[in-house]
């Protein structure tokens, strides 16, 4: 079997502008195609990423045996001369066309991705409504006032979800969400994150988990200081306190903080998840199947998180073909934790860009068993983005 053409969708959606999944479907001479995503749906990057797999696609991938993931893997991570370096650009980009190239081998062997990861491990997956600053809703809206964040997790337990996550700091006062969070919080600033958790968790009660995000915007400092608010809530894990460019913000926020710790979005590969592990600063690790290095390398920093007893929440926030490849990575892990669902998943401008819509029932997910990934893109919607095709 050999790849014959490729191609890349660089996702516009009217009705929301700042949404880009970004696409590959790999086509075969046996007549299979595979897709993937690269992680890049939000803010930056999403263009760069299209176009990183347009090089990889005419450099290495036209005529190369899909079957043979290994070794295409090594080959991006070692002839790209940038692989070496890590990033997202050219990650997302390797994830993607490895996401899909499990596609074929799963649609050509017929049988779903999971089987061939080492098969079903976990079958119902524990999933949570995520994102609840962004309402639980149809339209995504800016919640500020304390009770419209209790009626966004209301509106999540109404469809039975038992676990919530909530970034309480992603707006001040005045509903702004561009503010210094590396100085340290004055008194009011505290209360108010703070009534916004203590909404939440009135109205939930104590049974149901709250994630308590941060986006790695606030210092060390500042997210020591919040650790007072994750822990009076009990969350049930503190997300992303601080960022990745110094590996010891992390120990000293785990050191400080008696909560669990998660991160590992904007962490690639093997290599970059170690200090992390070792220095064991995290307790749950969050890696993004579209941007660790696709299926291949983010089933191999599961378990390598496995030695640590570390827990995995895959990271997702993007297309349908990036909540399928994460149940199928999920469905195969000793360590799986929860699934993530972000609110944007529930959305109709990003449920009509594949042809299946994949959807938690009462909370929890179940990985399909069809060939594949079981999930196609809907050519008459992704058609009308900007989309390249290499021969
Ligand atoms: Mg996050």
């Amino acid at each position: 079997m050999k790849v014959t053409r490729v191609e890349i969708f660089d996702i516009h959606c009217p009705k929301r502008p700042v949404w880009n999944p970004v696409f590959v479907r790999i086509h075969t001479d046996e007549g299979i195609s595979g897709v993937g995503e690269a992680g890049l749906a939000y803010d930056l990057g999403h263009s760069a990423a299209a176009h990183m797999i347009k090089e990889f696609a005419e450099e290495m991938l036209i005529g190369f045996n899909p079957f043979q993931t290994e070794l295409l893997w090594s080959r991006m991570l070692r002839e790209s001369f940038w692989g070496l370096g890590g990033g997202p650009v050219i990650y997302s980009a390797m994830s993607a066309i490895d996401t899909a190239l499990w596609d074929i081998k799963g649609k050509a062997l017929g049988l779903p991705v999971y089987e061939l990861l080492g098969g079903r491990v976990n079958g119902d997956l524990r999933t949570y409504a995520s994102q609840l600053q962004f309402d639980w809703d149809a339209e995504v809206n800016r919640l500020n006032h304390p009770a419209e964040f209790a009626r966004a997790a209301e509106k999540a337990m109404a469809e039975g979800y038992d676990a919530v996550k909530v970034d309480p700091i992603m707006y001040d006062k005045h509903g702004v969400t561009h503010f210094d969070r590396t100085k340290l919080f004055g008194r009011e600033e505290m209360r108010l994150f703070r009534d916004r958790m203590a909404a939440i968790r009135d109205v939930v009660g104590e049974d149901v988990d709250i994630i308590f995000e941060c986006h790695s915007l606030p210092g060390a400092s500042t997210a020591i200081q919040l650790g007072e608010i994750v822990e009076e809530f009990r969350c049930m894990y503190f997300e992303e306190p601080v960022n990745y460019l110094n590996s010891a913000l992390h120990k000293r926020v785990a050191d400080k903080v008696n909560v669990p710790i998660a991160g590992g979005e904007r962490l690639y590969n093997r290599w970059g998840v170690r200090p992390y592990l070792e220095d064991q600063s995290l307790d749950v690790l969050q890696p993004d199947v579209g941007l660790c290095g696709g299926l291949t390398e983010t089933k191999k920093v599961c378990d390598y998180a496995d030695i640590y007893d570390v827990r995995i929440q895959a990271h997702v926030c993007g297309g349908p073909v990036a909540t399928m490849a994460a149940l199928h990575l999920e469905t195969a892990i000793p360590n799986f934790l929860i699934h993530e669902h972000h609110t944007y998943a529930i959305k109709d401008w990003n449920r009509e860009l594949c042809l299946q819509d994949p959807q938690p029932v009462n909370g929890q997910f179940r990985c399909p068993d069809e060939p594949g990934l079981g999930i196609e893109l809907n050519d008459e919607v992704v058609k009308r983005s900007p989309h390249m095709e290499i021969k």
